[in-house]
This record gives structure tokens, sequence and C-alpha cells, in this order.
């Protein structure tokens, strides 16, 4: 027994799953976030760094052109690239070799410098709030072939390196992106965790549905959504099975109990009559009179034996013992054990048949040939004859058991496996059959994926034909 508040506190798989989606897309966005903004760092500051470097060689070098031998520094030119450089973060200073400035863009404009570099440093701690940078120079002689040492460039600039607008504005737009997308998977991973654990649960919630009407006694309930989940489709499949097999076998309860008191009722009146008849003093209870009462008591005895054995194979004839045998060997034991039989009702046996191996269960398969011999007997005057044959047919043996005795009516023939079921119910209560052996013999065969066939012309014969597989 459950209780509802016992689930209370358990998560539903729909949420579960959900969570877990919105789990695994968080992780895995915040993971790449991390990844690309440490590579991200790593590489742009190399890049950075060598960017500098090379510009600073570039405006070097050109400024050292800007000194001509026997003319000396060619001082507006110094003026138009150092202006230009200053604009790019470079503060650059000329000297001559003793010392003195040629050119310095704090002297040409110091509040700009200080501007620049000042903007610098807010970049860098725009990105690094723990950033600790400052000015730094990098000194590079001025070498004329003739005149040897002509001057000196220093450039100095925010160290030791530093992101410009545009670089500080690719970084951000790379985040951005990085945060687009991960807004998006996570709209997205709400929407197919919703999406899975809706085809996921629906099933489930469906099969527990169904599982509790069977508990209830609703056994025709079954599940018809489909799904395309293996776990789940197994799932359905088997409680559609489990609500079959419940119906069938509530049927089954039903039908016996209605046929038991069908079949029962007739001998009780009969021995009620006759015992009212004797108290009552209509009849003298007489030998005969005792006799035929007692007959009936035996037969209602005889039937209580049968339903039982129907009982123990209907409930049994799942469970199968299969061992290896030779059907021929079988059959003919069993018939030796009959020969007394049919000696005593003058009806002849053959037997056809080569040595045929077959993975059955052996105590219920001779239970089925004893049926068909029994009948065969029952319904065979004197005189007749019986015919077994075996046949190896590739994947199966066929079983025939035939006789030429007074057969059964195209009416009847269709019924013949019914349980309870005589052809003749007043001729056949004599011979003492309550109309399930046949019943059993065909539940067995079918338990072993068999099949039995019945072929019959009254007053001719009947021919009955067992197809079982050899495994
Ligand atoms: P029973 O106990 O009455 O023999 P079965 O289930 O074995 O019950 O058979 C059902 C009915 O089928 C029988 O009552 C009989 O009328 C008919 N039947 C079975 N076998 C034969 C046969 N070999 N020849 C004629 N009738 C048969």
């Amino acid at each position: 027994m459950y209780r509802n508040g016992d689930y209370d506190m358990k998560l539903s798989l729909r949420t579960k799953l959900t969570i877990s989606y919105i789990s695994i897309t968080l992780i895995s966005v915040f993971l790449i976030s991390i990844i690309t903004n440490l590579l991200l760092d790593k590489h742009f500051k190399e890049y950075v760094i060598k960017n500098q470097d090379h510009k600073n060689e570039e405006i070097a070098s050109l400024v050292s052109q800007q000194f001509k031998p026997g003319e000396g520094w060619d001082i507006d030119s110094i003026e138009d690239i150092c202006i230009s450089a200053l604009g790019q973060g470079m503060i650059i200073k000329v000297e001559d070799p003793s010392g003195d400035v040629i050119w310095d863009a704090r002297l040409h404009d110091n509040s700009l410098c200080e501007q620049m570099l000042h903007h610098m440093e807010q970049n860098m701690s725009s990105r690094y709030p723990n950033w600790e940078g400052g000015y730094v120079e990098n000194v590079y002689p001025v070498v004329s072939d003739k005149l040897g040492k002509v001057g000196t460039v220093i450039i100095g600039y925010y160290g030791p390196y530093y992101f410009s607008d545009s670089d500080l504005a690719f970084i951000y737009t790379m985040n951005r992106l990085l945060v687009g997308v991960g807004v998006f998977s996570l709209v997205l991973s709400l929407f197919l965790g919703w999406i899975m654990s809706k085809r996921l649960s629906t099933p489930i919630s469906r099969a527990i549905a169904t599982a509790r009407m069977i508990s209830k006694g609703y056994f025709n309930d079954r599940i018809t959504e489909k799904s395309n989940t293996k776990e789940t489709a197994q799932l359905t499949e088997t409680i559609n099975n489990l609500a079959e097999v419940l119906e069938k076998q509530e049927a089954l309860r039903k039908q016996l109990t209605a046929d038991v008191a069908h079949e029962l009722r007739t001998p009780l009146a009969t021995l009620q009559s006759h015992m009212e008849a004797m108290i009552d003093g209509i009849w003298k209870p007489d030998t005969e009179r005792l006799k035929s009462c007692h007959e009936e008591i035996m037969r209602i005895n005889r039937m209580i034996g049968d339903l039982e054995k129907l009982a123990r194979y209907e409930s049994e004839n799942l469970i199968l013992t299969k061992s290896n045998f030779d059907i021929s060997e079988l059959i003919r034991n069993i018939i030796n054990n009959f020969e007394k039989d049919f000696l005593n009702k003058d009806v002849k046996i053959k037997f056809v048949g080569e040595n045929t191996g077959l993975k059955a269960d052996k105590d219920k398969i001779s239970q089925v040939i004893v049926n068909l011999l029994s009948n065969a007997i029952k319904y065979t005057p004197q005189g007749g004859t019986v015919c077994v044959t075996v046949k190896d047919c590739d994947d199966t043996v066929e079983i025939t058991v035939e006789d030429n005795g007074m057969g059964i009516s195209p009416e009847d023939l269709p019924h013949i496996f019914e349980r309870f079921y005589r052809a003749d119910k007043s001729r056949n209560r004599l011979t003492g059959g309550a109309g399930i052996g046949l019943t059993i013999t065909k539940a067995i065969v079918e338990a072993h994926k068999g099949k039995i066939q019945v072929q019959s012309k009254i007053n001719e014969g009947t021919k009955f034909i067992v197809l079982l597989p050899k495994s």
C-alpha cells in the first residue's frame, strides 16, 4: 500500500529532467565562458605585447630616418610622426647624444600624455579590477654609419601592456556573445527538457494509472499511447500483457464457476429427486435405486477429480519442464499400457512411425497421447481400429490418432475443445467423460506452441492431428 503523502516529498520525473537539463546547460556555458576568457586573456596578452613591440620598433626606425647626415634632425617630420604616435598611446622623446631634448611629447602636450596614460589605466582596471601597471619606457639608440650614435628615441607607454578601446570592445563583444549563447541555450534546454520529460512521463503516468485500475480489478483498461523510448514501450507492453492475462484469467474463473455450477446441478438434482422419492416412500430404497444414486455420486466425484486436473493444468500449463526424448518410444510405451483396454474392447491398435527426437515436457505430452487414445477407445465400437502415426517434418513432429469409430457431427466439431463440451451428453454420460480431456490436451499443445486439429465424419471416424515444434 502507498500513501500519497510518501510521494509528495519526491520530485516528479519532469521536474528532475528539467533541472538536469538546466544544470548541464548552465555548467557547460559557465565552463565554456571561463575557458574562453582564460584563453582569450592569454593569447590576447601575447598578441598585444607583440603588437606593441612591433609598433615601438617601427616608430623608432621611422624617427631614426629623420636624421640626415650633414643636415641633422628634421624636427617637423619628427613632430608629425610623434603626434600621430601619441594618438596611439606612445609618448615619444628624442634626445641628442648629449642628452639635450630634440622633441618631447610631454613638452608638446603634457596634459594629453597624462590623459592618455589615465585612459589606459582605466581600460585595464575595467577588465582586471586589481590591475597594477604603470608608465614604462623603451630606449632605442639612433646610430649613423658615418657619425656613430646621433641620438636616442625614448618611447614611453602604459606597461607592461594595455588594451586599447577597440581591444576592449572586442573582448566585451565576445563576452556579450557568450552571455547570449548562454541565455539561448538555457531557453532551449528548458524547452527540450519540457518536451523530453513530457514524452517520457506521459506513458509512465499512463502505465501507473492503468496499473492502479488493474489493482482495483478493472482488467479491460489498456495503454493505447505509443512510446518511441525502448524502456517505456516495454513497460507499456508489459502492463498491457499483464492486463490481458489477468482479464483472461478472470474470464476463465467466471466461466469455470458457471460451468461447475451448471455441471453439478444435473447429477445433484437427480440425486435429490431420487432421495426425496425414497424419503417420501414413493420409491423403495432397493439395490437398483441405491446403485443409481451411487453412480451419480461417483460421477460428481469424477467430475471434481477432472476439475482439479483442469485447474492444475490451466494454472501450470505455462510452466513446462522440457527434456529431450523420443516421441515414438513414448507412444509405444503408452500403447503397451493401453493394450489390455484395447483387447477388452476388441479394438485393434496400430502404430506407424520412425524414432524422432523432441524437446518438450514429457509428462504433459504423455497426457496428450493418453487423452487422445482413451477417447479413441471410448468412441470406437468393437471391431474398430485405432491408428497412431508419428511423422518427422523438419522443425515439427506430426502425431495423428485416427479411429474408425462413431465420429463427431459437424455441429459439435467446433466445440469439442471447449470445457465440459460433450458431443452427445446423454450418451457420453454413460461413458463417464466430463468433457474436459480435450480442453486439457489443447492447453498442453498450445503451451508448447503447437497446434491441434481434428477431422471427423459421423459414423466413419475421427482423426486428431497434433503438430509440435521439435524444440
Ligand atoms: P470426454 O471426457 O467427454 O471424452 P473430451 O474433452 O475428451 O471429453 O471430449 C469432448 C467430446 O468430444 C467428447 O464428449 C466426444 O463427444 C467428442 N470426442 C472426443 N474424441 C472423440 C473421438 N475419437 N470420436 C468421437 N468423438 C470424440
